[in-house]
């Protein structure tokens, strides 16, 4: 069944009630419909589509947080979910950073997130992908879809095929995969936590702790290598923490070690909500900074509990923003030169936010979600 309609299940909802450290639980979501639209309200959203396709197996959520600074972007996001309310509830997280994301940089764009329930199989990945591209060709153009978990450049590519709403293709200017711009702004993140909380203004013999050496993770170990870090990392695909042992002399631990190692630098680039009750106080490292979106299970609490263990923290959304910078230049024909630049002053940003928590004995998360709300608004 192709429902030619998707936007039968749009809601067009209002602000409500719930705070932002009401945050489901992702992982094992007991909540039914209206508590996940109830969700969507506190956050201020916006719009919440949906495509089911069966000829192809696509089960698609386009979920648009905000428009006001722009057409919204934010990835396309593969991968399996226990139950449709945990996608629904992934996708409106997502998303709802991504505006933050976008503000906090300035740039001129809102946030979205789309996730599509992955099959079991999918038997075609070109017509899956067209039938997506399609999907987002009937949103007008209010939303711009890029790579994230479980896609990669070529379903970009096939997207293209249908729409224009698009980035991160392989297509002269279309951007390409953003991961290295990523990891060059979490490695700017990351000098910049170096420098305040340790007062070092570079990264020899500094000792970071990678969780997750994925796309993002390899290139920031590559990074951190060249510029005399040590290297400990951790990932359950055990092929990719060799490759950092091999090409950058990285000590391999389990990944229920990482939390524990005793470095400078812990640097998430695996899963969100990873930072936690239960995680928080294994952490044996003054400063977290990494990849991973949405690192803190509760946006308030857990801000907090790294704050009263005088854990500094790189605000995720704000150091992991270069592939975004990066990808919606491509999508504005604007100068990568430009762009690059841009991804270069995460140093400085980051570096007014710690500046301005201290100031303000406030957590830093807290402070960076104050600076992207004010542009929000
Ligand atoms: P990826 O899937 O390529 O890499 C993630 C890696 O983490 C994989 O190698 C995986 O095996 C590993 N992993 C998964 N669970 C783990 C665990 N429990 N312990 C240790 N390792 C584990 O993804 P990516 O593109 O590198 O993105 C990493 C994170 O950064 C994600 O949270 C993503 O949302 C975020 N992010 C990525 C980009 C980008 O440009 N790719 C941009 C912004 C944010």
């Amino acid at each position: 069944m192709e429902l030619k309609d998707h936007s039968i299940s749009s809601a067009h909802l209002n602000e409500d009630n719930l705070s932002m450290s009401q945050q489901p639980n992702i992982q094992n979501p007991v909540l039914n419909l209206d508590e996940v639209f109830q969700y969507a309200q506190s956050l201020k959203f916006g719009e919440l589509h949906f495509k089911m396709d069966a000829k192809t197996g696509l089960f698609a959520i386009a979920a648009i947080h905000s428009t006001k600074l722009g057409p919204a972007i934010g990835g396309c996001r593969c991968i399996p979910y226990q139950t449709t309310q945990a996608a629904i509830i992934d996708a409106v997280r997502l998303a709802h950073m991504m505006s933050y994301k976008a503000a906090i940089c300035g740039l001129p764009h809102g946030g979205a997130k789309s996730v599509l329930i992955r099959p079991a199989e999918i038997k075609d990945r070109k017509a899956y992908f067209e039938s997506f591209g399609s999907f987002v060709h009937e949103l007008n153009g209010r939303y711009v879809t890029a790579m994230d978990s479980g896609t990669d450049v070529a379903d970009m590519d096939i997207i293209s095929n249908v729409t224009p709403y698009v980035t991160c293709t392989t297509a002269s200017g279309g951007g390409g995969d953003p991961s290295p711009y990523t990891a060059t702004g979490v490695r700017r993140g990351i000098e910049a936590a170096v420098k305040f909380k340790l007062g070092r203004d570079d990264l020899k013999g500094i000792h970071v702790a990678i969780q997750g050496a994925g796309h993002v993770g390899y290139h920031l170990a590559k990074e951190l290598h060249e510029r005399g870090a040590i290297l400990t990392v951790a990932d359950i695909d055990s092929l990719h923490s060799e490759k950092c042992q091999r090409e950058f002399n990285a000590k391999i631990v389990n990944s229920d070690e990482i939390y524990r190692v005793s470095c400078d630098v812990f640097a998430p680039c695996a899963l969100g909500a990873i930072l936690n009750s239960a995680t928080i106080p294994l952490i044996n490292a003054p400063i977290v900074a990494g990849s991973a979106n949405n690192q803190l299970k509760d946006l308030v609490a857990d801000d907090q509990r790294l704050f009263e263990r005088g854990i500094l923290y790189a605000p995720d959304f704000l150091i992991n923003a270069g592939g975004l910078i990066q990808a919606a230049s491509a999508y504005d024909h604007g100068s990568l030169d430009k762009a690059v630049d841009q991804i270069q002053h995460l140093y400085d940003a980051a570096l007014n936010i710690f500046e301005r928590a201290k100031a303000e004995n406030k957590p830093t998360n807290h402070i960076a979600l104050v600076i992207a709300e004010e542009r929000l608004s």
